[in-house]
């Protein structure tokens, strides 16, 4: 289900990002609508992730606007911003329980302990994570770490979900079937998602934008079908697989 769509969720306006004089990011303008799954796709160094660090305030923009939900977000700090992000590395912590990762965001935001525990249930139900609460990370499989960190997100509630390159530490067998999760999740959660990967695979499967990137530009936007059969140029072709 997609609830709201129609509506902007987020939107970029000649957002650039230079590291010491050196630009990474060149003035991209995008329009996300709520609900929408776009992914970010593109060979390593493209600018996948310092794109989606500036969406979520983990890096400052050197110019542009960044709107989510209608208002301007670009100087707030990651926590305002109505935003959750999943890492590669999981980024769990090792000395506590699945419960205690799960809760540890809403324990620094002071939710109240009932609100807590409902919502770590809610999330571990979804994730199908409810008989690991008691674990600690280093007693999980790789799928299931995954799956924690993706539960720490849901806690929060966010607008926008923000993954860079989630499934990229699993093998080929699990990438496959936690791509189906994130699928479903989608589906049942309605979120706006915004999901990197160099995976042209998962770039065509899970999305209903794609933005091709290259060298901090974007090459090509538009629905997985679209890109695929209507490549712009011999890049997004050679790049995305298509048949010419
Ligand atoms: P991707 O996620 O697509 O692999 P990145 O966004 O990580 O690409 O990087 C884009 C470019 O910016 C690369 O050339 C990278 O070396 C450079 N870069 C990323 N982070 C920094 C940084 N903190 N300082 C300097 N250069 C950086
Ligand atoms: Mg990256």
């Amino acid at each position: 289900m997609t609830n709201g769509m129609g509506n902007k969720s987020v939107v970029l306006q000649d957002v650039q990002k230079s590291y010491g004089g050196l630009p990474v990011v060149h003035g991209i303008d995008l329009t996300i609508e709520e609900g929408e799954f776009v992914v970010f796709v593109g060979p390593s160094g493209c600018g996948k992730s310092t794109l989606l660090r500036m969406i979520a305030g983990l890096e400052d923009v050197t110019d542009g606007e960044i709107e989510i939900k209608g208002r301007i977000v670009t100087d707030l700090d990651p926590s305002e911003r109505g935003i959750a992000m999943v890492f590669q590395s999981y980024a769990l912590y090792p000395h506590m329980s699945v419960r205690d990762n799960l809760a540890f965001g809403l324990k620094m935001a002071r939710t109240n302990v009932a609100e807590i525990d409902t919502r770590v249930k809610a999330a571990s139900a979804i994730l199908k994570i409810d008989h690991l609460l008691d674990r600690r990370p280093g007693q999980l499989s790789g799928g299931q770490r995954q799956r924690v960190a993706i539960g720490r997100a849901i806690v929060r509630k966010p607008d926008v979900f923000l993954f860079d390159e989630p499934l990229s530490n699993l093998d080929a067998e699990l990438r496959v079937s936690m791509r189906i999760e994130i699928a479903r999740l989608h589906r049942e959660l309605g979120n706006t998602m915004i999901y990197v990967t160099h995976d042209q695979t998962e770039a065509m499967t899970l999305a209903d934008k794609i933005v091709v990137l290259r060298d901090g530009r974007v090459e090509q936007a538009g629905t997985p079908r679209e890109i695929y059969e209507n490549p712009e140029n011999t890049f997004v072709a050679g790049f995305i697989g298509s048949p010419r």
